[in-house]
């Protein structure tokens, strides 16, 4: 089977692959109609926390973050290539307590940089840092904040183009998500920071800054229902331990899901993008995103403002349940099929993907804008529910396009084409070297992989 430039679908940005389950609940009479809580679990807030830069300190706050029940995202840099074992990457993001999200290739001030090197920036970045956590990333941090220029404007069209091409749907830095016009409305999603502070911990500020929050809720959760803590973990000796006193202290102070930026991330564009549909009696149809694409596999809950819910399953899997204040509220796990990938790998130059033996990928982007995407499956295997995802330089449209692969054979050769069509004039569009990347979502011997490929074009 050969791919053609046809079978590229424009991708949507924020679009993810759907699927359907269904929902029993088993109650005492009748239930009123559910309603998807704002926070897993029915908690009155998210709460996480936010570190930048690839400062040794980091695996120090790590520690006393979990020493004290808090959770949260380590938004890291990726300047030289790097073996996943030992990384710190690989180390903070163990056992899933704590995430990693991106800050850049290199660490620049992006309204410096053309278009083509602020994608790279970003999208480069993110490959790296999935495969050396072989978990997705979702989430990103500006360096040094800054994501637009004065008197320059096509410095955040050009960002946010290139945060959208990533793949990124939640971004720490409120500005950037509430009113940018270069955002398609409910795609991105943000939280509330508050600052213990770097190098000395003020306690005082810190707790007024979340008393405003509590004082002026409605207002807050306009923007979010997550509460999160940064920006830098430098807290050493004494300051590390008062830095864990204000953390023993928060772990309680609200009704809180203690989470990381990647599973709020995942929860908020599942609570956005899910479907209820009631059917035959105590039983409903959801409609919800594949956590794959959503980052993380965090149960969606919903609430049913009532306590006769005795059991739920879905698709014949057990929820959870938890019942408070008069209601339940119901976990309802992702479909295993439509679960997080096992292992995520990027194709050499040779195009060999140390974590799948056998899996080849290319691709190239010629000086006419003709892009080449040949994938190999000397794997042995079948892979399944293939997904190729293409991501263009800023200047061109569409910025993401998206092939179906039901089936690669064993020993089969597929390539997919597509052309780059610049729409975006002028040396700082088009200038640079443009950048390309190919994701590929598969199942082999059922379990989820991805396979990243790169590619630089000639600068014009
Ligand atoms: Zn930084």
């Amino acid at each position: 089977m050969v791919g053609t430039a046809q079978d590229g679908a424009k991708l949507a940005y924020g679009e993810t692959v759907r699927y359907r389950q269904t929902l029993v609940v088993e109650a005492d009479g009748p239930l009123p109609e559910p309603s998807i809580a704002p926070v897993y679990n029915g908690h009155r807030w998210g709460l996480s926390t936010r570190w930048d830069d690839n400062h040794p300190n980091a695996r120090n706050v790590r520690r006393k973050m979990l020493e004290n029940g808090i959770r949260g995202t380590f938004y890291l840099n990726s300047r030289q290539p790097e073996k996943a074992e030992g990384s710190l990457a690989r180390f903070l993001s163990q056992d899933g307590m704590c995430s990693v999200g991106g800050h850049s290739v290199s660490h620049p001030k992006l309204p410096e940089l053309t278009a083509n090197q602020t994608f790279y920036e970003l999208l480069d970045n993110r490959i790296a840092l999935e495969c050396l956590t072989d978990q997705p990333v979702n989430s990103l941090a500006y360096p040094y904040g800054q994501f637009q220029a004065k008197d320059r404007p096509e410095v955040l069209h050009a960002v946010s183009e290139a945060f959208l091409r990533t793949g990124y749907h939640h971004c720490v830095y409120s500005g950037f998500v509430m009113g940018n016009p270069h955002l398609p409305a409910g795609v991105v999603t943000t939280g509330l920071q508050v600052v213990p502070g770097d190098r000395a911990i003020e306690a005082e500020k810190f707790w007024a800054s979340l008393g405003k929050i509590r004082a002026h809720e409605a207002n807050y959760r306009q923007t979010s229902d997550c509460i999160f803590l940064g920006v830098h973990p430098w807290q050493e000796g004494p300051v590390l331990e008062e830095l864990g006193e204000v953390m023993a202290k928060l772990r309680d102070w609200d009704d809180f899901w203690h989470c990381t930026q990647t599973e709020w991330a995942a929860y908020a564009k599942q609570r956005h993008d899910t479907k209820v549909v009631p059917g035959a009696a105590g039983s409903y149809g959801i409609e919800r995103p594949a956590a794959f694409e959503l980052g993380n596999d965090v149960p969606l809950t919903l609430v049913f403002a009532s306590t006769a819910v005795r059991a739920a399953t879905v698709d014949g899997v057990p929820c959870e349940l938890r019942q408070a204040d008069g209601k339940t509220y119901v976990n309802v796990p992702h479909a295993a099929a439509f679960g997080l990938p096992a292992q995520i790998d990027r194709a050499g130059a040779d195009g060999n993907a140390e974590k799948f033996p056998g899996l080849k990928a290319s691709l190239t982007l010629d000086p006419a804008g003709n892009i080449v995407c040949t994938l190999e499956n000397g794997t042995g295997a079948a892979l399944t529910a293939g997904l190729l995802t293409l991501a263009l330089p800023p200047a061109c449209e569409p910025g993401l396009l998206r092939w179906q692969q039901p089936e690669l054979a064993a020993g089969e050769k597929w390539s997919a084409t597509a052309t780059a069509q610049p729409v975006r004039e002028g040396e700082y569009w088009q200038g640079g070297k443009p950048y390309v990347a190919a994701q590929f979502d598969f199942v082999r011997d059922g379990e989820r992989g991805r396979l990243f490929a790169t590619a630089f074009g000639t600068a014009p």
